[in-house]
């Protein structure tokens, strides 16, 4: 696998400190012939499969530097050796080109890349606003963790409407199976009927004596409100009797607009949106007692509403189910 080649000029841009020929003790040759000038004590560290070639007897006598042809482009490698070399910060990189590391930590069994790859496919730039293509990469190279927050992601896409990402642009699709495909679905079926369910029940009774004592001045309103355009319930009270509880038409409106939300977008921060919050606000206001603090008091009752929604679509569900074919 070792053969002798002669120092060049090396053909990479910027500064990195495997440019030099004078560097290093072999050169890893790219197929667009750049050439990198390595330490194999370094490199070694960082891949068993290097290890293992340097423990064999070096091919060369003559005082060339020994080097290594290899098929991944100057990109990868340069990467790959800049995190060999202790490269503190982590860039943003496009998915071709995390697909290209993590394949070279694969073939060069390169633990620590795959792990900067995992964290870097994590980030919200990846896991959300590249959501579909980030979980195919994740089923491809088993990265559950990844997997998991690229479907969490993956929850902000109405299913309903016809794709605006290009899917068939996306050659990462090929990466997973359909089977891996249909368990994305799924799963976003689930949490919005999960997120549906939990919003059905909440001004229904078992759900209403906490929040009854949390947001009652909020949910029912004053004296005043109450004596004409909210609609009472009867709920079981803490004691185990019957309390009518109020809670104004607004409230009723706003959930049932969160939830139809959450029939195709199933994303807990939904309930704080302004264009859920505004009717309901617009009608507290009117009363002069209720519509007192009234941003701080609907924007307190809407982040317990986000927390239903958010615990309701956090249920566990099957740890490996991504990394299953
Ligand atoms: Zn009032």
């Amino acid at each position: 696998m070792l053969s002798g080649a002669t120092s060049q000029a090396p053909a990479a841009r910027g500064y990195c400190p495997f440019i030099d020929p004078a560097s290093g003790d072999f050169i890893i040759c790219t197929p667009d012939k750049t050439q990198f000038y390595v330490h194999r004590v370094i490199i070694a560290n960082a891949s068993s499969v290097f290890a293992d070639m340097f423990s064999l007897p070096p091919c060369t006598s003559n005082g060339e530097k020994p080097a290594i042809d290899v098929t991944e482009s100057d990109e990868v490698w340069r990467l790959l050796l800049d995190f060999c070399y202790l490269r503190t910060d982590e860039p943003s990189l496009p998915l071709h080109i995390i697909i290209g590391l993590l394949e070279a930590a694969r073939k060069y069994c390169m633990a620590a890349i795959t792990t900067w790859m995992r964290r870097t496919l994590s980030r919200p730039e990846n896991a959300e606003s590249q959501a579909l293509r980030t979980y195919a990469i994740a089923c491809a190279y088993d990265l559950p963790e990844v997997a998991r927050l690229a479907a969490r992601g993956y929850l902000s896409i109405n299913l309903r409407l016809p794709s605006s990402v290009g899917h068939e642009k996306a050659a990462e699709l090929d990466l997973m199976s359909a089977l891996q495909y249909t368990r994305l679905l799924d799963y976003h079926k689930r949490c919005s009927d999960a997120a549906v369910a939990a919003l059905t029940s909440t001004f229904e009774l078992e759900r209403l004596p906490s929040l009854v004592l949390m947001h009652q001045a909020i949910v029912g309103g004053c004296r005043r409100c109450r004596s004409k355009d909210v609609n009472t319930v009867l709920v079981p009270d803490p004691s185990g009797g019957e309390a009518r509880v109020a809670i104004r038409p607004a409230w009723t409106k706003y959930i049932e607009r969160v939830k139809e939300a959450m029939k195709t977008r199933p994303v807990p921060a939904q309930a704080l949106s302004s264009s859920f919050l505004d009717p309901a606000i617009r009608q507290i206001a009117q009363c002069k007692s209720c519509g007192e603090n009234i941003h701080g008091k609907t924007k307190a009752f809407a982040g317990w509403v986000q927390a239903i929604l958010e615990a309701a679509i956090s249920a566990p569900r099957a740890p490996s189910w991504a990394t299953q074919k």
